[in-house]
């Protein structure tokens, strides 16, 4: 498949990873838009939120363990922003379901 994370968390493409388990992988974002940027993805190929279902929610809960862990390990002590773009009118430039991690400054409030 040829799918940008997939061939990342399958070490094909280098990623600075900052943690990994049997079922999501976290790496820095390339053009990081705070001064702590990560990306946790599931390590099965989800397109996006939009293709989340019964079969698969476990990922995100796997996810969703590993934020606060990963958050912790990072020094965001004051907070962070969790999130997914989903789809052509969100932006998402890669189908690979990816929650984004931002923190390390006051972000701004506004959602779009
Ligand atoms: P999206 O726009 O789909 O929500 O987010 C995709 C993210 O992937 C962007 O923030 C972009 O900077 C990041 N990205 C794209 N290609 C690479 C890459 O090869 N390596 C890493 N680490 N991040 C990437
Ligand atoms: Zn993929």
């Amino acid at each position: 498949m040829d799918c940008l994370f997939c061939k990342i968390i399958a070490g094909e493409i280098p990623s600075a990873k900052v943690f990994e388990n049997d079922s999501v992988y976290a790496f820095r974002d390339i053009a990081p838009q705070a001064p702590v940027h990560i990306l946790v993805v599931p390590k099965a190929h989800i397109t996006s939120a939009d293709a989340v279902c019964a079969e698969n929610s476990a990922y995100v809960a796997k996810i969703f363990e590993a934020i606060p862990e990963i958050a912790k390990n990072e020094g965001l002590t004051n907070g962070y922003r969790v999130i997914t773009n989903c789809g052509e009118d969100a932006c998402q430039t890669v189908k690979h379901l990816h929650f984004h991690i931002l923190g390390g400054k006051q972000l701004q409030g506004q959602m779009g």
